[in-house]
């Protein structure tokens, strides 16, 4: 099996050029989902280097409407995610309904979450969602090779597997593939 490009150096101490790299590591993210790219985001932020390996060829129209609420918002905020554009409604409550003849079971408003919460309640679609994260992964110097589906694990390495047999080695693998996960 081939090395993986970008493979780390055997020591997460040094860098290629021999030089301390202090506690930074080389890490493998599996799937660049919302779970895959957020972890990315904050890996990278801390000064890891990041390469994600991601199945799909490329990046569609997938999912429906999702919320972000305010927790969510203010750590996006925290990173760097750019929601000014993103194409987004704000929530204003929960209200639940009864499905059949939509009596109104309760109502549950969220008052106003920027001055309760500190941080906007979002209405979004998954695919904004998911174009904002690749984005600001991308301008954190994440490397997203889309196309390379993993097939097996070496957790003694630790590594990632890619079909056709590349080996793709980290100092760490996080497994973000969604519900794929054995
Ligand atoms: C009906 C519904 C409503 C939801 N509403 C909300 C909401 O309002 N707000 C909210 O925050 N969350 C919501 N969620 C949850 C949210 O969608 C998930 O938490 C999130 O998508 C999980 O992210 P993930 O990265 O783990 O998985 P995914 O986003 O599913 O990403 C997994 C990625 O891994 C890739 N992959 C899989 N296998 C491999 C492999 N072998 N090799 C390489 N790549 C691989 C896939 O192609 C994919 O890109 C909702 C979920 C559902 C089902």
């Amino acid at each position: 099996m081939a090395d993986g490009e970008g493979a780390p150096s055997a020591s997460a101490s040094a860098n290629a050029a021999g030089q301390d790299s202090g506690n930074k590591l080389v890490i493998v993210i599996v799937g660049a989902g919302l779970g895959g790219l957020l972890a990315a985001i904050g890996l990278a932020l801390d000064g890891h280097r990041i390469t994600i390996l991601e199945q799909a060829a490329s990046f569609g129209e997938v999912g429906a409407g999702m919320r972000i609420p305010p927790n969510c918002f203010k750590i996006l905020r925290r990173w760097g995610v750019n929601t000014t554009y993103l194409k987004k409604t704000h929530s204003n409550g929960n209200r639940f309904v009864r499905y059949d003849n939509g009596a109104l079971l309760a109502d549950m408003p969220h008052g106003v979450p920027e001055l309760d919460f500190g941080g906007s309640y979002l209405m979004v679609h998954r695919a904004d969602y998911h174009t904002v994260l690749l984005e600001r992964a991308l301008e954190l110097g994440v490397v997203i090779r889309a196309g390379n589906r993993v097939e097996d694990y070496d957790w003694d390495v630790p590594a990632a597997i890619l079909q056709g047999g590349e080996t793709v080695r980290g100092d760490l693998v996080v497994v973000a593939d969604g519900k794929a996960t054995p």
